[in-house]
């Protein structure tokens, strides 16, 4: 039986990794240090036999007994509220975690895949973002702490491709939602779908032309999976191309949330919120042969069907 190890396991995007591999028949380590991460998340997994959960900081010195096939690196806080509050643990994660887990990795021999981000591109200057874009962040600004630890992450992951040869891989994760978002973690559809359930204003940033592009998680965790089973070390896509204004968004998720009491408000646009973000997908179709499979109507209602229930 092939074992992996999840950090992060616990938060979002991690614990649906643990809930595809323990389908898939692997053993999976779940580490996670609980600061944006959330056991209600995995405690469906605790009856498993072939999972186990270590409450642990990776930013500290990691330690797993016996073989390792895969690691997943997962780790981070992942919206820019809370990366604005754990400034330092954010970059500490990126930067020093990885450090850890690319010496796990070594010493184990085991393929490590790193989460990067269509963050890595910044306000970007070019349109869709190709892997080949090298990005416009500010490395001082308040999302600097995130975008640079990943930025970081992955000279780091190449690093130690090039030197010591190490199997890696590498995601560019592109806005990604579904069901266990935290309804409080200030990102744009836990934030519009719970304003619309709760009759309120949903608050758009700046003037909600701003547009970003969603991929449903089950996609996300396809294209994951992919990217692990193959051989490419480079970095890569893995994101949604349909592209939507913020303010077209909020419309859609009043539309079908349909509370007549929920209304639209603007408020001022966070320092260095990216303009636009769409990922050229291209590169994970041809390497991969990975495309989306859910349109937005169709993840929307599924997520919709999740924040009816968590929201109070
Ligand atoms: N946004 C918004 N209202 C909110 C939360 C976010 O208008 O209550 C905007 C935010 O300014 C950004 C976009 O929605 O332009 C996506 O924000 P999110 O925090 O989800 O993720 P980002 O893509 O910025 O990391």
């Amino acid at each position: 039986m092939a074992r992996v190890l999840v950090t992060g396991g616990a938060g979002f995007l991690g614990s649906h990794l643990c809930d595809r591999f323990i389908a898939d028949g692997y053993e999976v380590i779940c580490m996670d240090n609980l600061i944006t991460g959330d056991l209600r998340n995995i405690e469906h997994l605790f009856k498993k036999e072939n999972f186990s959960f270590y409450n642990h900081d990776v930013s500290k010195f990691v330690h797993v007994p016996g073989k390792l096939d895969f690691i997943l690196h997962f780790a981070s806080p992942a919206s820019p509220i809370d990366y604005l509050k754990m400034p330092i643990q954010t970059l500490k994660v990126g930067s020093l975690g990885t450090h850890n887990l690319l010496g796990l990795a070594k010493e184990k021999k085991s393929t490590i895949l790193i989460a990067s981000t269509s963050e890595v591109y910044g306000d970007p200057l070019e349109h869709p973002q190709k892997e080949s874009y090298w990005g416009n962040v500010n490395p001082i600004g308040p999302r600097g702490v995130y975008d640079e630890a990943k930025r970081f992450q992955e000279a780091m992951t190449m690093a130690y491709h090039t030197y010591h040869g190490l199997d890696i891989r590498i995601v560019r994760i592109f806005n990604t939602y579904g069901p266990r978002m935290r309804v409080d973690d200030g990102r744009v559809i836990p934030a519009f779908f719970s304003q619309a359930i709760k009759g309120e204003k949903l608050t758009i940033f700046g003037d909600g032309n701003q547009t970003r592009s969603f991929c449903y998680v089950d996609d996300q965790v396809e294209g994951i999976m992919r990217l692990l089973k193959s051989t490419y070390t480079l970095p890569i896509n893995i994101g949604n191309p349909e592209e939507v204004t913020i303010k077209e968004f909020a419309e859609e998720v009043l539309e079908i949330v349909g509370n007549p009491d929920a209304s639209i408000s603007y408020h001022p646009l966070p320092i260095d919120d990216p303009l636009r973000r769409r990922p050229d997908a291209s590169l994970a179709k041809e390497v991969l042969d990975w495309e989306p499979q859910y349109t937005r109507e169709e993840g929307m209602k599924k997520v919709y069907a999740y924040f009816k229930e968590v929201v109070k």
